[in-house]
């Protein structure tokens, strides 16, 4: 089990985040959602331990996290295969060209160009790529639909859910697209005012829409028709 407990980040004087605890079991997945500015990239950032923050993160030595930015940064005249291995090696990860070429039957990508020319949905399926070859067990995908066309989408849910179907891994992922989350996930987190304000589980998905847009979405659709309509 991971367990992230009581997680509080400031950034000068703007506390972001409270005391998030959460527990995540192997075999499942999470979906975590909030408004912009929530803090959900804040809480990636701090359980990939790459801010500091305040707070326990406990995770044996078996987890390895495999973490998918909203924007991945990519060296200039780096190939995307050269990408890949960069990442196996540094991750100590016996580098088998096969393999790679196997995996990149799922995703297709014109290996051999510079990753840094490549559009955003190709660079998404690049990185994820590098995540699973790295043999990652524990997922944290910010954002991971952005960008992708809808049979990506479709490609990228079906290897989450056989991720935790085949093996031990877990996997938190963040998305605007309620339904994204809905699909696959077998609890989703709201995330709001820095906390943990309500966990949803696959009986209640239906109300999560509602709920979380509910208190701001109705004064603001009031307010558009005064505003453009003048
Ligand atoms: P979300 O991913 O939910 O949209 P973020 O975690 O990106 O939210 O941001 C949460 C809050 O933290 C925002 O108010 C944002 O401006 C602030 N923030 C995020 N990163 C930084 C940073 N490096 N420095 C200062 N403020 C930041």
């Amino acid at each position: 089990m991971i367990r992230i407990q009581q997680i509080e980040k400031s950034y000068g004087n703007n506390t972001v985040l409270k005391g998030v605890t959460l527990e995540l079991l192997e075999n499942k997945i999470y979906g975590l959602v909030g408004e912009n500015g929530s803090g959900k990239t804040t809480l990636f950032e701090c359980v990939k331990n790459l801010t500091k923050y305040k707070g326990h993160i406990q995770l044996d030595n078996t987890i390895h996290i495999g973490y998918l930015p909203t924007s991945i940064y990519f060296y200039p005249n780096m190939k995307a295969r050269e990408y890949i291995e960069f990442c196996m090696s540094a991750r100590k990860v016996s580098i088998r060209e096969n393999h790679i070429t196997e995996i990149n039957k799922i995703f297709e990508l014109p290996l051999e160009q510079c990753a840094v020319n490549y559009s955003t949905g190709m660079k998404k399926k690049l990185a994820f790529m590098a995540l699973l070859l790295q043999k990652n067990n524990f997922f944290l995908l910010d954002e991971p639909f952005n960008g992708l066309d809808l049979a990506s989408c479709l490609i990228f849910k079906h290897i989450l859910l056989s991720l935790i179907n085949k093996q031990k891994n877990t996997i938190l992922l963040s998305s605007h697209i309620i339904s994204s989350l809905t699909d696959i996930s077998d609890s989703i987190f709201h995330l709001s005012d820095g906390v943990i304000k309500k966990t949803y589980t696959s009986e209640n998905f239906d109300i999560i829409e509602k709920e979380i847009t509910h208190s701001t979405l109705n004064s603001k659709l009031a307010c558009i028709d005064e505003i453009l309509i003048q």
